[in-house]
Parts: structure tokens; sequence; C-alpha cells
């Protein structure tokens, strides 16, 4: 379908999907605060008072992958995901048209 004729509601989904996808990062995977000891046997952690560390976990090919996330990064990340989540949440409201129209076609018959 040419894009002058598509739908407002379609070309606005289209238009935020590309904007994304062309000009943002994106990272799947789930971020994860973990409770962890540094190995130093005289900081707090060893006594029980552990340090939260932000992991990014993902599945790639069947594997489970795990990444940390340093401090200075977290907000960086934080958005890169929220990037990946958005597209995903935009492609599954643009396949929810598809199928309106698929509806609308199969009505109108051949
Ligand atoms: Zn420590």
């Amino acid at each position: 379908m040419h894009r002058s004729h598509m739908p407002k509601a379609e070309r606005e989904l289209r238009s935020r999907l590309a904007k994304l996808v062309h000009e943002q990062p994106l990272l799947r995977g789930t971020l994860t605060v973990r409770q962890v000891t540094c190995g130093n046997a005289n900081c707090r952690c060893a006594k029980g008072d552990k340090h939260e560390a932000l992991y990014l976990t993902y599945g790639k090919e069947g594997k489970p992958y795990q990444v940390f996330i340093p401090r200075h990064l977290q907000d960086q990340v934080r958005g890169w995901s929220q990037n990946y989540r958005s597209v995903l949440e935009l492609v599954e409201q643009l396949c929810d048209l598809c199928q309106d129209e698929l509806k609308t076609l199969k009505s109108k018959g051949k």
C-alpha cells in the first residue's frame, strides 16, 4: 500500500517504528539487579551487606548470556533496553492493524 493511502494510525506507528530502528540503539534482554560480593574480605559485603550490581541477561542460539553493566552506563543501557521493548510493542500494534486489514479484505471477497 502506498504511504499516502495508509490510515493515519498506521502511518504514525510506522513512523515511530522507523525512527527507533533508524536512530536508536536497541538491546534485547532483561535487566536484573543482583546482590554480589566483591571478593575483598575486609569489605562490608563480606559481612552480608552486599553490593548491588546490574546485569543484562539474554539468550542467544539457545545459550544464556549475562553482561555486567557498570554504574556509569546504567541509565544509557536502560534506555537502549526500553527502545527494544518499544520496537516490539510497535510491531505488535502494527500486526494488529494488519490483522484488521486482512479481515476487511476477506470480507470484501475476491
Ligand atoms: Zn565488597
